[in-house]
C-alpha cells in the first residue's frame, strides 16, 4: 500500500514525499480513507504508531476547500498537554508548509492576547488543552459552533489527568452533526462510555494491542535499596556504565522527585535537563528542545509531561521510580526502540517495588531479567572531585543487596544502618536533601539555561559520555580478561580521572 492509494490530495502526497516517507503505517492505511469519508473514527493506537499523521494529513486534505471565519475554528484538535499540543502542530506546519492555513495553539503558560488575536483572524486548526480552550470560551473570544471535524486524542491520559469532564463539556459546544476522531491507547470502561455518547456509528481502528512492548527494547530491573540517596548513587553507576548510551529519559513518579533527581545529576557533572508540570511553558519547551537537539543528553521527566512526546532515537530509559501503573511503564519504555530502532530499559527496583513490578511483568506478559549484584551501590564521593581519592581496592560483594550491606557497614558507612544519619551529614560532600531541595520554578529555571557555565564545564570533566558532548571513550581499557568481570563491578577497573582543579 502506497500513500497515493489513500485518496489524500496532491499537495499533501506532495508533502508526504519530502518527509521521506514511502508507505503509510498500519494506523495511516486503515484510518485515512475513513477520515476522508468523513466517519467518526475510533483509534486505539499508542503514540510511535505514525496516529498524528492519521489526523493531520486527511485534514489538509479536507481543509483546502473552505475558509476560516473570525473566532470560529473550522477545526478543533484536544491534546492532554502542552507539549503533545506544541507537537501537532509542527505536523501541521510540516504536511501544511504548502497550504496557507492558519493554525493556533491554545495551550497554557502562553499569553491570552497573543492567542485571541490569532482567533480573531479565523483558524482553520485550533490545537489546544482543555482548560486553556475552556478560558477562551467563557471569555467569550471563541466559538465553537463552526467546528466540523474534532479530535480527541490520547483519551486515556484525559482521563488519567481528569480532563474527562472539561471534554464533555467541550463535546457540547461543537455541532452534534461534526466529524469526530477519537484516539486512545487502552480501553478502560470510563472512555468506552465517552465513545459511546460522543461519536456516531464510529469505525474502529486497532493497530497493536495495548500495553505491549516493543520486542526491540532490551528491558531490565536492577534492585536498589529503598533509601532516595541509594538510588541516585545506583542511576549515577547506570549511567556511567550504560553500553552504547546516547541520550536517556530518566522517569520519576513525582514532580518533587524530578527536580531532586535532576539537581542531583546536575551536582554531578551530567548534561541534564527536566521536564515537570510545574514548569512553566518556555521552560519545558527549552528543555525538550535541548533534549531533542542533543544538547542536554539527559532528561529527567514525570509521565504527565513526558506521555505521548515524540522525540525519535532516544537510546535508554531509566526507570528511577518504578510507575504505580503498569500502564505508564508501557508508555514510559515506549519512548525508546520507536520505528524499529533498538532501545534498553532499565528499571531501577527496590523492596518496596515488588508489587508493582509484578503487575508490570503480568500486564506485558513476561519476566523482566535481573541484572543483580552487577551494579550494587556502593559509597562513593557525593562531589565528583572526590570520586579520585575513593580506596580501589576495598572487597566488593557480588551479592545484591544484603552483601553490599555488609560492604557499607565494614566500611563504617553508616547509610544502611536503620538508624542512619543522612548521606548528606555522613559525607561531607553534598547530596541534595529534602531539606535543601529546589523549588520546582527554580528547576524549571535551570532547565532552561544553557548549561555553558564555568561550574558547569569543571563537573562535567571526569563524565566520561553524558556529561560531555564528544562520544564515549572505550569503556573498560583496564580490563585484560573483556567478559570476566565477575568478581569485581565494572566501574572498578576502570582508570579513575581527577576533574580539573579537584
Ligand atoms: P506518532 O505516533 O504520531 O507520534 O508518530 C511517531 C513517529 O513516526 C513520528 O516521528 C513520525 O514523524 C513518524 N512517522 C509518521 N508516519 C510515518 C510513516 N508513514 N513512515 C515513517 N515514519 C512515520
Amino acid at each position: 500500500m502506497s500513500f497515493s492509494n489513500l485518496g489524500l490530495s496532491e499537495k499533501v502526497l506532495a508533502a508526504v514525499a519530502a518527509t521521506g516517507y514511502t508507505n503509510p503505517t498500519p494506523i495511516q492505511e486503515q484510518a485515512i480513507p475513513h477520515v476522508l469519508a468523513r466517519k467518526d473514527v475510533l483509534g486505539i493506537a499508542q503514540t510511535g504508531t505514525g496516529k498524528t499523521a492519521a489526523f493531520v494529513l486527511p485534514m489538509l486534505t479536507i481543509l483546502e476547500k473552505g475558509r476560516a471565519r473570525a473566532r470560529m475554528p473550522r477545526t478543533l484538535i484536544l491534546e492532554p498537554t502542552r507539549e503533545l499540543a506544541a507537537q501537532v502542530k509542527e505536523n501541521f506546519d510540516r504536511y501544511g508548509a504548502g497550504q496557507k492555513l492558519n493554525v493556533a495553539l491554545l495551550i497554557g503558560g502562553v499569553s491570552f492576547g497573543d492567542q485571541d488575536a490569532k482567533l480573531m483572524r479565523g483558524v482553520d486548526v485550533l490545537i489546544a488543552t482543555p482548560g486553556r480552550l475552556l478560558d477562551h470560551t467563557e471569555r467569550g473570544g471563541l466559538l465553537l459552533t463552526g467546528v466540523e471535524l474534532l479530535v480527541i486524542d490520547e483519551a486515556d491520559r484525559m482521563l488519567d489527568m481528569g480532563f474527562i469532564p472539561d471534554i464533555e463539556r467541550i463535546c457540547k459546544l461543537v455541532p452534534f452533526t461534526r466529524q469526530t476522531l477519537f484516539f486512545t491507547a487502552t480501553m478502560p470502561p470510563e472512555i468506552r462510555r465517552i465513545t459511546e455518547a460522543f461519536l456516531h456509528n464510529p469505525q474502529k481502528v486497532e493497530v497493536s494491542k495495548p500495553a505491549t512492548t516493543a520486542v526491540t527494547v532490551t528491558q531490565s530491573q536492577v534492585p536498589a535499596g529503598r533509601e532516595a540517596h541509594e538510588k541516585r548513587e545506583l542511576l549515577r553507576r547506570l549511567l556511567r556504565e550504560a553500553k552504547d548510551l546516547k541520550n536517556a529519559i530518566i522517569f520519576c513518579n513525582r514532580k518533587r522527585e524530578v527536580a531532586i533527581v535532576h539537581k542531583s545529576l546536575q551536582k554531578h557533572g551530567f548534561s541534564v535537563g527536566a521536564l515537570h508540570g510545574d514548569m512553566d511553558q518556555p521552560a519545558r519547551m527549552a528543555a525538550l528542545d535541548q533534549f531533542r537537539k542533543g544538547e542536554l543528553p539527559l532528561l529527567v521527566a514525570s509521565d504527565v509531561a513526558a506521555r505521548g512526546l515524540d522525540i525519535p532515537e532516544v537510546s535508554h530509559v531509566f526507570n528511577f521510580d518504578v510507575p504505580h501503573h503498569p500502564d505508564d511503564y508501557v508508555h514510559r519504555i515506549g519512548r525508546t526502540g520507536r520505528a524499529g530502532r533498538t532501545g534498553t530499559a532499565i528499571s531501577i527496583v527496590t523492596p518496596l517495588d515488588q508489587k508493582s513490578m509484578a503487575a508490570i511483568e503480568k500486564l506485558i506478559g513476561q519476566n523482566i531479567p535481573r541484572a543483580e549484584g552487577e551494579f550494587e551501590v556502593h559509597s562513593e564521593s557525593a562531589e565528583p572531585g572526590e570520586r579520585s581519592r575513593e580506596p580501589r581496592g576495598r572487597e566488593r560483594s557480588r551479592g545484591g543487596r544484603a552483601k553490599s550491606r555488609r560492604g557499607h557497614e565494614q566500611r563504617g558507612d553508616s547509610r544502611h544502618a536503620s538508624d542512619a544519619r543522612p548521606a548528606a551529614e555522613a559525607r561531607p560532600a553534598r547530596e541534595p536533601k529534602p531539606s535543601r531541595e529546589p523549588k520546582p520554578a527554580r528547576e524549571a529555571r535551570h532547565a532552561a539555561e544553557p548549561r555553558h557555565g564555568s561550574r558547569q564545564q569543571a563537573n562535567t570533566s571526569h563524565v566520561p559520555s553524558i556529561g560531555r558532548p564528544e562520544p564515549r571513550r572505550p569503556q573498560r581499557e583496564a580490563d585484560s580478561e573483556p567478559g570476566d568481570h565477575s568478581h569485581l563491578p565494572a566501574f572498578l577497573l576502570r582508570p579513575v580521572r581527577s576533574p580539573a582543579g579537584a
